[in-house]
């Protein structure tokens, strides 16, 4: 994955990245049950696929599947805020890292 060093980022040039974020659904949210998960702590979470986004995400597209209904913690994540950055950061992070082999 190539990752822009400029702060400022765009969701037509990203992965998505903050559909693999934790997403706490609230009960005012109308997600379909199917969509959800219940995390360890007992909180109603989109349901994640086994490569770790959430289920909703179009993955042709790489969009949401359900943006006009999308969570209320979808709606607030603002392309290029704070968080969008850090997440994009983290990831920029992981993809620098050199993996250690352990040879036997
Ligand atoms: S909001 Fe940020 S992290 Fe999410 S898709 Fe857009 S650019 Fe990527
Ligand atoms: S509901 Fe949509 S915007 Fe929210 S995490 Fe899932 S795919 Fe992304």
């Amino acid at each position: 994955m190539r990752m822009s060093r400029h702060p400022r980022a765009h969701c037509s040039r990203c992965d998505a990245l903050c559909c693999r974020l934790t997403v706490v659904v609230f009960p005012e949210d109308d997600i379909p049950a199917y969509l959800t998960d219940t995390n360890a702590q007992g909180v109603t979470v989109m349901a994640r696929d086994p490569d770790g986004w959430c289920v909703a995400l179009d993955g042709a597209r790489m969009n949401c599947g359900i943006y006009e209904t999308r969570p209320s913690i979808c709606r607030k994540f603002a392309m290029s805020g704070p968080y969008c950055l850090d997440v994009r950061a983290e990831a920029a992070r992981a993809a620098q890292a050199i993996p250690i082999r352990v040879v036997a």
